[in-house]
């Protein structure tokens, strides 16, 4: 079965293509969060990270960090970029084909990521960065 995504990459679902490799691609959100808000997608299909080929990823997001430079020039420049993934359904995800939102950010454009940041101590961040480190080798 197909995504959306996927009939945008497979040209079979309309789309405003900002950006089209072998390999990415780069459209507007229909319903962008700040002014100009896009999405790069994977063409090969990956529901998230896990199952997202690292080549894919890297490409991903250099196709993403490419697009966020130009945000910051020219005329229309945008202040600053968020670049955001969500991953599972518990962070947000609603589309399962791997994207990565690139939203230029401008003084007052009201996106903000709601959090409360906590101040745990050191022993604390030692912690969780012990059980992490062995799985990362
Ligand atoms: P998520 O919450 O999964 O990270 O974000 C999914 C994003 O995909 C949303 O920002 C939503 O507006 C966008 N979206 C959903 N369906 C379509 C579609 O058919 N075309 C485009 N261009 N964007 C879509
Ligand atoms: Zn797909």
């Amino acid at each position: 079965m197909s995504c959306i995504f996927c009939e945008i990459v497979a040209g079979r679902a309309e789309a405003s293509v900002v950006h089209e490799d072998d390999d990415v691609m780069a459209f507007m959100d229909i319903r962008p969060w700040t002014s100009g808000h896009l999405l790069v997608v994977p063409k090969r299909h990956a529901v998230g990270l896990a199952d997202l080929e690292p080549a894919d990823g890297q490409k991903v997001f250099a196709t993403g960090q490419r697009i966020a430079r130009v945000m910051r020039g020219g005329d229309s420049s945008a202040e600053g970029v968020n670049l955001f993934l969500a991953d599972g359904v518990v962070a947000g995800q609603e589309v399962f084909h791997v994207h990565l939102h690139v939203l230029p950010r401008r003084r007052g454009d009201g996106f903000g990521l709601r959090g409360i940041p906590r101040s745990p101590g050191r022993a604390e961040l030692d912690k969780t960065a012990a059980a992490l480190r062995p799985l990362l080798r």
